[in-house]
């Protein structure tokens, strides 16, 4: 096959550990990690992208938000609608609230403690995860509790402003955000590439059978 894949995503997740007695001040930091998905978690086509020792998916609380903040520094003309329509389709079909609560200057994509989930464009010289043919980066940081429970409490997603070959100058960027956005609700990467967590862009679109299998076992796990 001609040409290059483009990764869609590497991913940084969070694992911060808290316990009762400690300080926001003391929460480790967060740490990168080169699996992309609990590998054996989920179902067919979809795994979790962490889980606690007791299997359950790290994901956002049933009720309330997720705010998102969007720094609009290197963003395409015309980034608001992308933004809102990608937030619209992934708030519909996963059941999370997802919202746009404001544009930011902040640029910290990493230790994302708390707070608005940062959406932000950046090149792999900012953000060295950006490396290559990877096209954007997302995850969320998140508490586990003493009980073994836990649930995502910040998160961001970097979009790559120039991939080689000028991916964006010919593909949407809209299934990109997408795929981003699952992995900060707590989807991990799918071995089928027919799904949009695929780890490779190959034309796919839309949410496939198992992404939204995955995304209603998150909804399912957050409100139970
Ligand atoms: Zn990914």
């Amino acid at each position: 096959m001609l040409g290059t894949l483009v990764v869609v995503g590497s991913v940084i997740v969070g694992t911060v550990v808290l316990s009762p007695t400690l300080a926001l001040t003391d929460l480790r930091d967060v740490v990168i990690d080169p699996v992309v998905g609990v590998p054996g978690s989920g179902g067919d086509g979809w795994t979790y992208m962490a889980t606690t020792p007791r299997g359950a998916p790290i994901t956002w609380p049933c009720e309330g938000t997720v705010p998102i903040e969007v720094n609009p520094q290197g963003a395409p003309e015309g980034y608001e609608g992308l933004v809102a329509s990608a937030v619209s389709r992934v708030s519909e079909a996963s059941g999370f609230a997802l919202e746009v609560v404001g544009e930011t200057d902040d640029r910290t994509y990493r230790d994302r403690d708390a707070g608005p989930v940062l959406l932000m464009w950046a090149d792999e010289e900012e953000v060295p995860e950006l490396v290559g043919a990877t096209a954007g980066i997302g995850g969320s940081t998140y508490v586990q509790g003493p009980g073994g429970g836990g649930h995502s409490v910040g998160g961001m997603v970097v979009i790559d402003t120039d991939v080689p070959g000028g991916f964006f100058r010919r593909t949407d960027p809209e299934p990109v955000l997408v795929h981003e956005l699952l992995h900060v609700l707590g989807l991990g990467h799918s071995d089928d590439p027919r799904q949009l967590m695929a780890p490779e862009h190959s034309g796919q679109d839309d949410l496939g059978e198992g992404d939204l299998a995955g995304l209603a076992a998150l909804r399912e796990a957050a409100c139970s």
